[in-house]
């Protein structure tokens, strides 16, 4: 057994050399016995076969054996390179820190790991992955190194495709003008862009995306679910965020798509698991939005301006209708004392004053049919917020005229109520008109006018509050009588506003009052009942 030993090792010379240096004699000796020497056989085939490059050093780094693999990764034969310097293996590009750290690592009898750049014979540059161990000798003594290595230039290059590739999508989406952003099915960002950033200190929001799902949730209700399933997507789905630092609202242009990633976690790695994410994109419409805005607020002001010329052609008929009945009713009664006398003198004069009559009863009914008929509108679920913010852009020539500084706040989920889109407008229109001429009539300092919606106990809330001179406590029942102005009459003022805005009101089964504990201007609370079977809105 002894020759058989000794010649596999003569047939690996090189591996001879570097054993008779680290085991001397030990196959050679009579004292180890059959089962040691079949074990170091063992332990020698091993290291030369074993599937990573493997070279052991001499204190200078001199080599003294290499494996098969290290001849394979290297390119250098056992007879190119015993004797030489590991530094034959060096590139020249590795820094020379790193080797000043190698070094002192090892000669401090510790293991070192690193990656260094490495040259084949060759020529070709490689990378190593590679570990040098200290080997010491029966007194501690540092005697010989043991490298490893391997090349791991493909895995490195794949890896840096990947995060080039994730560098590159970043910078496409951070330079898209469009907030992106991917959460996973517990509704966590995994990944978002500067502009979705940016949405978090513009719309004063702490998850903006949390809050566009909320409403998608809300709008889309069991469609959501079902794309949702199905990993469709969806497009072009519109809302509105009304901030809360100032009355501009902004519009967002909604679109998503899911898409499945498989897990990358070691308990995937049989089983494979995939997790679902929701790419959700949000485009600031707001300019095409304000535009669309500009031209609704137009057609309203149109609207609202035919309606106020009805409202006056009505109003000149009844009253020259009023006006023409006293005289008539006069001369219905004189005409009555004649017949009551019977007088026949009296005749002509009888006979005129039927035919004034006549043709009096003749006008009254001519303007009777001319009185124009007020158009109804349908009645819908509407949102409050919307009517506000109409009103506000109706009247925002005058707010701005008379440097008021406007306080809109909203409550961004309101529930709808069921009533007239145009007689809502018209009633509020009529309470911020009449808030804007408190203000701008009074000499108080601060200009101020403050909208909110809120929403309790089955109940919508609108607050009007003005920072103008308000109405003393013992005129407050009498502004809703007709007739009845604070200010002087004459004009349009004719103190029929706050009967009208309280007649809207009650169509709409709601309740207008002053606030009794407001003291620092005007303030009106309207509310009304919420409309349960369309949901909020
Ligand atoms: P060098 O002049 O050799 O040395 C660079 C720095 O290391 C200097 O700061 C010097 O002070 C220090 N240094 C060098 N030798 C010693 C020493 N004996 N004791 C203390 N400090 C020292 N290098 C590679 O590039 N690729 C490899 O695959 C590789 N494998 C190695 C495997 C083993 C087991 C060992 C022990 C070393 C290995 N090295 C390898 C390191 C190699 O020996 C060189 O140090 C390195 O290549 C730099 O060579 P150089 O000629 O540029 O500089």
């Amino acid at each position: 057994m002894k020759k058989t030993s000794l010649s596999y090792l003569q047939k690996h010379s090189n591996m001879a050399t570097v054993m008779g240096e680290l085991i001397p004699d030990l196959l050679d000796s009579e004292d180890i016995d059959l089962d040691n020497k079949i074990l170091c056989n063992l332990f020698v085939e091993t290291v030369e076969q074993v599937p990573i490059a493997i070279s052991i050093t001499d204190k200078k780094a001199k080599i003294l054996y290499v494996n098969q693999e290290f001849c394979r990764v290297t390119g250098y034969q056992p007879e190119d390179i015993l004797g030489k310097n590991e530094s034959l293996l060096s590139d020249k590009r590795t820094p020379r820190a790193v080797y000043q750290d190698l070094w002192r690592t090892i000669s401090s009898k510790k293991t070192w790991r690193g990656t260094l750049c490495n040259r084949h014979k060759a020529g070709t540059r490689y990378l190593s992955d590679l570990t040098i161990a200290p080997m010491l000798n029966e007194s501690g003594e540092i005697s010989h190194y043991i490298g490893m290595h391997r090349d791991i230039t493909e895995s490195y290059e794949s890896e840096k495709i990947t995060v080039n590739q994730k560098l590159l999508i970043e910078s496409v989406i951070n330079s898209s003008p469009i907030a992106m952003v991917v959460l996973d099915d517990q509704n966590r960002v995994i990944l978002d862009n500067h502009n979705y950033k940016a949405l978090v200190s513009d719309l004063d929001l702490i998850e903006p995306a949390r809050y566009f799902l909320d409403l998608l949730r809300e709008e889309m209700g069991d469609l959501w679910l079902t794309l949702q399933t199905n990993e469709k997507g969806f497009s072009n789905r519109e809302f509105r965020v009304d901030s809360k630092k100032n009355r501009r609202s902004r519009w967002f242009s909604c679109a998503g798509n899911w898409f499945t990633e498989y897990e990358v976690n070691a308990d995937a790695f049989f089983e494979k698991a995939s997790k679902r994410y929701l790419v959700l994109t949000l485009t600031d419409i707001t300019r095409q939005r304000r535009q669309m805005d500009e031209l609704y607020i137009q057609t309203l002001k149109t609207l609202m301006a035919e309606d106020e010329r009805v409202r006056s052609i009505r109003e000149t008929l009844l009253g020259a209708m009023h006006q023409i009945q006293m005289p008539m009713n006069q001369i219905g009664a004189a005409e009555q004392i004649l017949r009551h006398k019977g007088m026949s003198q009296n005749e002509g004069l009888l006979h005129v004053l039927q035919e004034i009559q006549r043709s009096g009863e003749k006008a009254v009914a001519t303007m009777q049919y001319c009185i124009p008929e007020i158009l109804q509108s349908a009645v819908i679920p509407i949102n409050l917020n919307k009517i506000l913010h109409d009103v506000l852009l109706l009247s925002d020539q005058k707010i701005a005229n008379n440097g008021i500084e406007v306080h809109w706040q909203p409550l961004s989920q309101l529930p709808s109520l069921l009533g007239s889109e145009n007689r809502l407008r018209i009633l509020f229109k009529q309470l911020v008109d009449n808030a804007i001429d408190a203000i701008s009539g009074s000499s108080v300092q601060e200009h101020r006018l403050k909208i909110t919606t809120n929403t309790e106990d089955d109940l919508i809330y609108a607050v009007i509050e003005d920072s103008g001179p308000g109405i003393p406590i013992e005129k407050r029942a009498k502004v809703f009588e007709p007739f009845y102005t604070t200010r002087p009459i004459g004009g349009n003022k004719a103190g029929m506003g706050l009967v009208m805005a309280k007649e809207i009101v009650n169509q709409h089964h709601g309740f207008i009052e002053i606030d009794p504990y407001f003291d620092q201007g005007c303030r009106f609370i309207i509310s009304f009942p919420v409309h349960t079977s369309y949901g909020r809105g």
